[in-house]
């Protein structure tokens, strides 16, 4: 093995249902990697929703914040599940997700949709449209109509119920938001798409535009949010990076993700200007599977990979899991939620050893 040049540490988040055994495949897999290309991982295991309501009472303890903070990335699994859905104290699991966003400060989430060769059959769409699909869809994770004040239910002046939201976003939140998009654009064939619609988005359209003329070599379209949802299911190949507010992309990430058909493999990143990245797989904890051994680890897998190629900047380490990944694919081994006949089923832990070896035979 190489002499380990480098270390760093990351906080890992399992949180609940298949969250943690999805989180052990990607922690051995990050081990492995990490031992190959001379890395050392310090690994700080901290919980985080319903575990940590368990625990604690609250669903974001402040010592898991800090660890979180003090850390170079974090790693999460999946939060919550229906034994918290009536909880008396109406503290839910997912509050502690929107606690640690904003505690880091992560305002960019970073969404692939890759259809894999592997994985085709898988789409919803028809074999012909959804074939190469490998887009990005970057949501402004912070603002927006999700935190807009003011907002309220209550009755107008003709005594009418009434409930309105409001959407707010500053000039200066959206310069910081796409000066993080930057390495994302430029990566990706140099096409980005800004979906945009309403009011706010004229601040959208002007400081977009402002930006993009600093990097002659990124092609800017923008396309308004009712055509976007239509176009990505028409032709999602015309799609390269696509940028678009909280909302939207909340939106609009769903609609990309079911393209690719198969959620137990899509990873995500929320990146703030400065200071850890938090990222996990887009799937919830599903509790219907989970203690089974029967989850999809390769979303969480993929995570650890975006971990090290936006958090940590190592790139070849990114590729080694990534490789290891496709490589387990080609060898035929498929989890419950991807497999199709003829091809091995197999649970959790032995879709973690696939990519184990994998990541061995291509040293
Ligand atoms: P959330 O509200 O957190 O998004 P959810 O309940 O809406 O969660 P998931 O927990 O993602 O959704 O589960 C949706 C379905 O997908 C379930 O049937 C679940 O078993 C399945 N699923 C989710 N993740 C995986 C995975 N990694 N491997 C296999 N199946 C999965
Ligand atoms: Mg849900």
């Amino acid at each position: 093995a190489a002499t380990l040049s480098k270390s760093y540490t990351l906080t890992l988040l399992p949180g609940d249902g298949i969250g943690p055994e999805v989180i052990s495949v990607a922690k051995n897999a990050l081990q492995l990697v990490g031992s190959v290309e001379g890395i050392e991982f310090k690994f700080k295991e901290m919980p985080m929703g319903g575990a940590a309501l368990d625990l604690t009472g609250v669903p974001l303890p402040e010592e898991t914040l800090s660890a979180a903070k003090e850390s170079d990335a974090v790693l999460l699994g999946a939060i919550g599940g229906y034994k918290w859905d009536n909880n008396e104290k109406h503290l839910k699991p997912e509050t502690g997700l929107l606690q640690l966003r904003a505690g880091l400060q992560v305002f960019a989430n970073l969404r692939p949709a890759t259809v894999l060769p592997q994985l085709v059959d898988a789409s919803t769409l028809k074999k012909e449209v959804a074939e190469g699909v490998d887009l990005m869809v970057v949501r402004e994770l912070t603002g927006g109509i999700y935190f807009g004040k003011p907002r309220g239910f209550g009755k107008n002046e003709n005594g009418e119920e009434t409930g309105f939201n409001t959407e707010v976003y500053a000039a200066n939140e959206l310069g910081i938001d796409h000066v993080g998009c930057r390495v994302i654009v430029v990566e990706n064939n140099n096409i980005q798409f800004v979906v945009e619609n309403g009011n706010a988005s004229m601040l959208w359209r002007k400081i977009v535009t402002n930006i993009a003329s600093e990097f002659p070599d990124v092609e800017l379209s923008h396309m308004y949010v009712d055509n976007a949802a239509m176009q990505l299911v028409r032709n999602p190949k015309q799609f390269d990076t696509i940028v678009t507010n909280n909302i939207f992309g909340d939106i609009l990430s769903d609609e990309a993700s079911m393209i690719t058909g198969s959620i137990g493999m899509l990873p995500s990143a929320s990146l703030g200007a400065s200071g850890p990245g938090l990222f996990e797989p887009i799937h919830g904890s599903a509790p219907d599977i989970a203690g089974q051994d029967k989850a999809n680890p390769l979303a969480t897998v993929l995570s650890a990979a975006m971990l090290l190629k936006y958090g940590l900047g190592e790139e070849k380490a990114a590729q080694r899991i990534e490789a290891a990944v496709f490589d387990a694919l080609d060898r035929g081994y498929r989890t419950g939620d991807i497999y199709s006949a003829g091809l091995k089923l197999v649970g959790c832990k032995e879709m973690g050893e696939e990519v184990l070896k994998s990541i061995d035979s291509k040293v």
